[in-house]
């Protein structure tokens, strides 16, 4: 159980650390620079949400999709956050685009 926490742990303070450096770049002024992160951030933090319940479910095995265990329904709850109200490949394209200065592809 330690490993699967510790990640959980490690990603969500990453996707934390990236939310602080948009809100940090918008208090600055930085419209462009706060887009950024802030789109970095949403990613990061759907990824780990998504990863989060997916472990949870594994750890409890079958039991994990019991309504009894409560756990099941946080990989929908969280599986929605790689879609609204941003898509995961929508910010991809952004960073594409912004971040990476390749062209925009649709
Ligand atoms: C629970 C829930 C609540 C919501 N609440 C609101 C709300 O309050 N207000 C509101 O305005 N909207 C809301 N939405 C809508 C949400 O913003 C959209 O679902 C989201 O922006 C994705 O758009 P779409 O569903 O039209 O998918 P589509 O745009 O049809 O995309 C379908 C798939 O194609 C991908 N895709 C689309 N375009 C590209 C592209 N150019 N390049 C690569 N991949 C692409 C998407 O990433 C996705 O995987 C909500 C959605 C959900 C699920």
């Amino acid at each position: 159980l330690a490993h699967p926490l510790a990640k959980a742990k490690v990603e969500l303070e990453l996707a934390k650390l990236m939310m602080q450096k948009g809100a940090s770049l918008y208090d600055a002024g930085d419209d462009m620079g706060a887009g950024e992160a802030a789109n970095m951030a949403k990613y990061a933090a759907a990824e780990a949400a998504v990863a989060c319940a997916d472990q949870a479910v594994q750890t409890l095995g079958g039991n994990g999709l019991a309504h009894e265990y409560g756990v099941g329904n946080l990989l929908l709850a969280t599986r929605v956050t790689r879609i609204a109200p941003v898509s995961r490949e929508m910010i991809l394209n952004f960073v594409a685009q912004f971040s990476l200065g390749l062209p925009k592809s649709y």
